[in-house]
């Protein structure tokens, strides 16, 4: 045991050490990243990685916003939609997250159960994952779920049986909602949800604020130089 945990320290030392966004070998989309609330204004969002409220208890984003790749966007758009035919809106945590705070996460937790290995990038990273919840249409509150959004514990997981049967049934529906648009559940994270063209995308290492100025200069999605990393992508 011992042995293991030296085993698992180094790793993680020797990942820390200039570590960059893994290299993709293979055609990929050009990236198409898009807001969700200028699409859809009723998606609501609760961006807790521009505020203290995460697991790490500091800001890791200068500015509270959400992205997804068009495709999924629109997707997800489809979701909303139905929600809100039975009294929901969508409330994102999170969607297109920059490769730097990845690794940021992964240094700072030994829960690797619940953070992406850098070295592989997440989906998030793709901007192919979206965590998300739902709240109550007519008074704007967010809904009772097994757990909170980024409690790393087993009433996390998106088949926990303990808890209100009401929260579950919601979460359930939740899954099902996103399921009927191409997206899949994360095993570990009831609100993780991955859109099925993840593969199509590569890692992504762009600040919020560049994200326009990059789409208009035509700068995105031009791939590094030669590297390891398949398109294994991880978890969250
Ligand atoms: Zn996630």
């Amino acid at each position: 045991m011992k042995r293991l945990l030296v085993l698992a320290a180094s790793s993680v030392l020797a990942a820390g050490c200039a570590m960059r966004p893994p290299v993709e070998e293979g055609s990929f989309r050009e990236p198409d990243l898009v807001e969700l609330t200028g699409l859809d204004p009723a998606i609501r969002l609760d961006i807790r990685y521009a505020t203290s409220k995460n697991f790490l208890g500091r800001p890791v984003y200068s500015e509270a916003r959400a992205f997804l790749q068009r495709p999924a966007a629109e997707a997800l758009l489809r979701v909303q939609a139905a929600v809100k035919r039975d009294g929901y809106n969508l409330v994102v945590f999170d969607g297109y997250r920059p490769w730097s705070v990845t690794k940021d996460f992964w240094e700072a937790t030994d829960k690797h159960d619940f953070v992406a290995d850098p070295r592989k990038g997440s989906k998030h990273n793709r901007g192919c994952a979206v965590d998300l919840s739902l709240a109550d249409a007519a008074t704007g509150k967010p809904v009772e779920m097994p757990s909170e959004y980024d409690e790393f514990s087993e009433r996390a997981h998106p088949g926990y049986a303990g808890g209100a049967a009401e929260a579950r049934r919601r979460r359930d529906y939740l899954r099902a909602a996103m399921e009927r648009e191409g997206f899949t559940v994360y095993e570990h994270e009831w609100w993780h949800f991955d859109y099925k063209d993840w593969p199509q995308y590569r890692v992504l290492d762009i600040p919020f604020s560049e994200i326009g100025k990059a789409e208009k200069a035509g700068k995105f999605g031009k791939a590094g130089p030669a590297g390891e990393a398949g398109p294994t992508g991880s978890g969250r």
